[in-house]
């Protein structure tokens, strides 16, 4: 097996492999660090990933713009567009746990497809997000569950101009300011 991955990408299960140099486990699963190819070592059953790319690592403190990919009671999977206004030079995909919210269900916050601004807590891989202590940090960019319109927001509530559904979501301040560049 040798196959070029990306960061964040699942690469195996841990009941196939034991984690090597390059990769990391979250809920049974083992996912790739690096834009890199996966390497099996036989003798100790474990998987490496050897990066192809030179990895310029978020910074704790950094500003991250991120698309929500997935999200779970526990915490949302988003793949960061922009550090500190700038597209990154790798893809990077972070994790929003509730915890950093606050909120005991991350159902209640996001959905996939919803834009966040947020904080770097760690850069390590995987990269952490937060909200906590930042006062930009919040929903973006957000859509009505109903017809898919973009909300628009309205004090602390964002507002579907064409159905008229209200949603209470945490808002950034910037609500709405996406920076410059491609999504
Ligand atoms: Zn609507």
């Amino acid at each position: 097996m040798k196959k070029c991955v990306t960061p964040g990408e699942k690469i195996g299960v841990v009941e196939e492999y034991e984690v090597g140099p390059g990769a990391f486990v979250d809920g049974g699963s083992i996912y790739s660090s690096f834009w890199g190819r996966t390497l099996v070592d036989l003798e100790q059953r474990r998987v490496i990933v050897q990066p192809t790319k030179a990895i310029v690592l978020p910074r704790k403190g950094d500003r991250a713009v991120a698309l929500v990919l997935s999200v779970s009671t526990s915490m949302a999977e988003t793949k960061i567009l922009f550090l500190n206004e700038q597209v990154p030079r790798s893809t990077f995909t972070a994790f929003l746990r509730a915890s950093e919210v606050p909120t005991r269900n991350m159902y209640d916050v996001l959905k996939p497809g919803e834009i966040i601004k947020a904080v770097v807590k760690s850069s390590k891989i995987p990269v952490q997000l937060s909200w906590k202590n930042c006062s930009e940090c919040g929903v973006l960019l957000s859509y009505c569950n109903e017809c898919g319109e973009i909300l628009e927001a309205l004090g602390k509530k964002l507002r579907c101009p064409r159905c008229g559904k209200e949603f209470k979501k945490p808002i950034s301040p910037n609500y709405g300011e996406i920076p410059v560049g491609e999504i």
